[in-house]
């Protein structure tokens, strides 16, 4: 195996290329223009650019950050994203080398477990690239693209079904620890105190998470209207803690939905403090949602723990 260090070097370059088609996505999507047609060309001057001041955070550096064309500022939103997204990359290199090693010293042979680390990095790569894009798109637009959110939301669900695919025998199964095993009128097949096979337990679970969480903020933003007379909040939030729920699961999400509404509630506090901001004024939710979520994907386990050991 190759040492840890150029493995994910390798993922973090790998990941400012991602980084670079996050960047298209983020100036496209909330506008609703292709992704494909024209190729990049300055938001200013529209020339095209040449494959060589294209190239992820070097070309910024040597045109500092100035199209060559007009001359006109490049934000430096896209460096700090590329970046993001490299950092993203090697971190979940990281988690791969780490299960990888850990896998290599266990007697546990089941294909479910065998292959968790692969889910896991896939779940990380794939939410992280969504959450960072989100973030950035509902900071400057007040967007979140449904193109994200539901098909977040649908490669989640084929995650889960790939799971259910790797399940061993009696694996997650819910059993019935009664006297009474259960039984129902013509069945023919004895099932003993099982309540759900571990199939259905993983995507009626998956289901369950998906709804409860999104349906939560749904109603959150209907006794808002009620109570206020006007939107508090877009249904794009609730997507994307749908979406977050469809990777991570409930509990997760609900990490993601305290830790997104304490910081925009700071951030809301400070904008009242400086004077910048009245009750009315619209705060990217999102945005913060998005943080909760990349916060949930990197420590939510350990949070959950630490917070259920003070219990
Ligand atoms: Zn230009």
């Amino acid at each position: 195996m190759i040492s840890p260090i150029w493995f994910e070097s390798a993922a973090f370059l790998l990941g400012l290329i991602f980084g670079s088609f996050l960047n298209v996505c983020i100036s496209r999507l909330p506008a609703h223009e292709s992704l494909w047609k024209p190729r990049s060309h300055c938001r200013s001057c529209g020339a095209t650019i040449a494959w060589y001041d294209n190239l992820p955070v070097l070309s910024w550096v040597l045109l500092r950050a100035k199209c060559r064309g007009c001359g006109e500022q490049i934000s430096w939103r896209y460096p700090v994203v590329e970046i993001a997204v490299g950092v993203w990359f090697a971190l979940a290199a990281s988690k791969l080398e780490s299960f990888i090693r850990t896998r290599n010293g266990s007697s546990n042979w089941l294909p479910s477990y065998y292959y968790k680390g692969y889910f896991d990095v896939a779940i990380f790569l794939i939410l992280g690239f969504l959450l960072i894009g989100l973030m950035v798109m509902d900071w400057q637009t007040h967007k979140l693209p449904d193109v994200f959110t539901w098909t977040g939301i649908a490669i989640g669900f084929l995650l889960a079904c790939v799971r259910v695919a790797l399940l061993g025998p009696h694996e997650d199964e819910v059993i019935l620890h009664g006297r009474n095993p259960l039984s129902s009128p013509g069945n023919v097949v004895d099932a003993g105190n099982v309540v759900l096979t571990g199939p259905e337990h993983v995507v009626l679970g998956w289901l369950g998470a998906v709804v409860a969480a999104g349906c939560l903020l749904l109603v959150v933003r209907w006794v808002y209207m009620k109570l206020r007379g006007r939107e508090g909040m877009g249904l794009g939030d609730a997507k994307l803690l749908a979406m977050i729920a469809a990777f991570l699961g409930f509990w997760p999400a609900m990490l993601a939905l305290f830790v997104g509404v304490v910081t925009c509630s700071a951030y809301a506090l400070v904008l009242l403090a400086r004077g910048k901001a009245q009750a009315a004024t619209r705060l990217p939710l999102g945005t913060f949602l998005c943080v909760g979520g990349l916060v949930a994907a990197l420590v939510g386990p350990q949070l959950i723990a630490w917070y259920q050991s003070l219990l």
